[in-house]
């Protein structure tokens, strides 16, 4: 029983008999949230066009990231059998417009707490009046009702990238995108994760010779910029883990990318992990992802 014998760092007692007895299901995004199961997590949107995820537990209902209109995420809350007025908190990974485009409409229409960076709050492009924020500095971690979040600096062009990890009673989900390198820092903390949100960007050869200027391919290539197909594989090859079950590739370039090279990717090392059971979701920019459940 290994494989979802979780035995958390202590915030949760008992969470190891909850973390071995859950019943592990995988439901279509069609179907309401609210059936069972006492963690989700789905991709509303990914991409260089909007980002946002969507994560519930038994206690908290989180959006990470709010990067379309208010109105487009409170449509893809309700696909999935979610709400918009129902959310307890809003974490904002960076303040790049595909990740923020929504941020100030949802929080005034919904009343939701932002969690953020303090240098991301004054950075935040034009956002309007914030009620209630909390500000987090990097590396910092807090509690959020049932959920510890550790906040894990990235590196992007951004004031102060952010990666997430939510520790549940069921689980830790790893959510890291828009990011140039996995540092060493990112594949230390990353480790042990049941469900990965990973950036994969762009397929190298397709970045090269697509249509992109040069500055640009520059930019989405460097350190600061965003994890290749081959870079997101390779840091998957790191995070090996026997107890990972499902990960969702993230932020696929429409211009520079595929779905099927971007699995492809993935698959062969989760086929050399001996993990070919693991599930794996591909975010779009057109609609939700599915969900997974457990
Ligand atoms: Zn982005
Ligand atoms: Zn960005």
């Amino acid at each position: 029983m290994t494989r979802r014998g979780i035995i958390h760092r202590g915030m949760f007692p008992g969470s190891f008999y909850l973390a071995n007895t859950a019943i592990f299901r995988y439901i279509n995004g069609a179907e309401p949230l609210t059936t069972g199961g006492n963690v989700q997590v789905c991709l509303l949107a990914s991409g260089s066009k909007g980002n946002a995820i969507y994560v519930e537990t038994a206690e908290s209902r989180l959006l990470i990231d709010a990067g379309l209109s208010a109105r487009e995420i409170g449509h893809r809350l309700n696909a999935i059998g979610a709400a918009p007025e129902n959310l307890d908190a809003l974490l904002v990974t960076h303040e790049h417009r595909d990740h923020c485009r929504g941020l100030g409409p949802v929080a005034r229409r919904w009343n939701v707490p932002v969690h953020v960076h303090h240098a991301t709050r004054e950075a935040l492009p034009g956002v309007g009046k914030l009620e209630h924020t909390v500000e987090f500095d990097s590396g910092d971690a807090f509690c959020l009702r049932d959920m510890e979040i550790q906040t894990v600096p990235i590196t992007h062009d951004a004031v102060a990238p952010t990666g997430f990890i939510l520790s549940t009673a069921d689980g830790n989900i790893g959510i890291v995108t828009d990011l140039g390198l996995a540092t060493r820092l990112v594949a230390d903390r990353f480790q042990k994760c049941r469900v990965l949100i990973l950036e994969s960007n762009h397929d190298e050869d397709m970045l090269r010779d697509g249509p992109y200027p040069w500055h640009l391919k520059q930019r989405v290539r460097s350190r600061h910029g965003h994890l290749s197909n081959r870079e997101s594989a390779d840091l998957l090859r790191q995070l090996h883990w026997e107890g990972l079950e499902a990960v969702f590739l993230a932020h696929l370039s429409e211009t520079n990318n595929s779905p099927q090279l971007a699995e492809a990717c993935a698959r062969q090392v989760l086929g050399q992990q001996g993990n070919s059971s693991a599930r794996l979701f591909i975010g779009s920019q057109h609609r939700h992802s599915d969900c997974f459940a457990w």
